[in-house]
């Protein structure tokens, strides 16, 4: 494995690689991370992973500075797993100058988790384009956990028309359920237990508009239950997998999002499911 740390010195040894795969973190890395490794290997001996943590997709400066950051730790397990390149770039590396994008983001991007991180999505495809344009990968690997995410740079790609095949990755838990995520480890220890509560609740309002409750409905008594175990809600709402638009008449293929915090740690999960018949 090499691990790079200058643009400069990636360029050089992108050129003698071909059908790259890429894989996007932030690092402090878990099974969830992994797993993208071994989606990768099935497509390409090329893998290209990176360890950036991008500021401006954060909207607080104090989140910004909690990050979890392990780095040798996540440098050992790579080495273990085996990628071709780590590539762990400086901020000036990635933005030489502020970066400006010039893709018009889609309105759904202010929307879920963009309603109260503002720019945050922005931050993202900003970084996303940047590492495209840099690596010029055949495929890039992204969790399903991080399910808006996942459309918007879906969309990016299409709406961009760039050669690049999206690999989508199924959310790895852990035996409790809880989706494995960096900010897990911000949880003090009384919140652990809670986390998992999401995805029950989540699976709970999914059963619910199964079973024939109004979407509303199911949505409402699941925030209520959380809200009664003690999480603050930011939202939880069933919409359609195609758009991520609230469900019209005929959407069969429905996924429901939620995000909260626990003791101000800022937790995502979604469950993907499909009802047989219109609402
Ligand atoms: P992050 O380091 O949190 O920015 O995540 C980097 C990539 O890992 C993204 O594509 C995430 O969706 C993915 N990821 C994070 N957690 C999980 C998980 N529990 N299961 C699968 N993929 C994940």
């Amino acid at each position: 494995m090499k691990i790079i740390k200058s643009t400069s010195v990636l360029i050089e040894n992108l050129d003698q690689l071909e059908n790259i795969s890429l894989i996007p973190t932030m690092g402090n890395l878990h099974e969830g991370h992994l797993s993208l490794i071994k989606e990768a290997k099935k497509l390409s001996e090329n893998i290209v992973f990176t360890i950036f943590i991008n500021p401006i997709q954060f909207n607080s400066k104090h989140d910004l500075e909690n990050y979890p950051r392990t780095l040798q730790q996540d440098i050992n397990l790579l080495k273990e797993i085996g990628v071709t390149i780590l590539f762990i770039p400086s901020v000036n590396d990635i933005f030489p100058v502020k970066p400006n994008l010039s893709y018009k983001m889609p309105i759904i991007s202010n929307e879920l988790c963009g309603k109260t991180r503002i720019d945050h999505f922005k931050g993202v495809i900003t970084v996303i384009d940047r590492l495209f344009k840099l690596i010029q990968p055949s495929y890039a690997i992204f969790g399903k956990k991080d399910y808006q995410q996942l459309y918007l740079i879906k969309r990016f790609v299409f709406d961009s028309k760039l050669p690049i095949k999206i690999i989508e990755a199924p959310t790895i838990r852990n035996i409790d359920k809880l989706a494995l995520s960096s900010r897990n480890n911000l949880l003090k220890t009384k919140d652990i237990n809670l986390a998992v509560e999401l995805y029950k609740k989540l699976n709970i309002c999914a059963e619910s508009v199964l079973n024939g409750v109004k979407i509303h409905d199911a949505e409402l008594i699941a925030k209520k239950e959380l809200v009664k175990e003690g999480w603050e809600i930011d939202y939880l709402e069933v919409r359609s997998q195609e758009n991520l638009k609230k469900p019209s008449y005929n959407d069969s293929k429905l996924v429901v999002l939620g995000a909260g915090f626990l003791a101000k740690v800022r937790l995502i999960d979604n469950i993907e499911f499909c009802i047989p018949t219109t609402i």
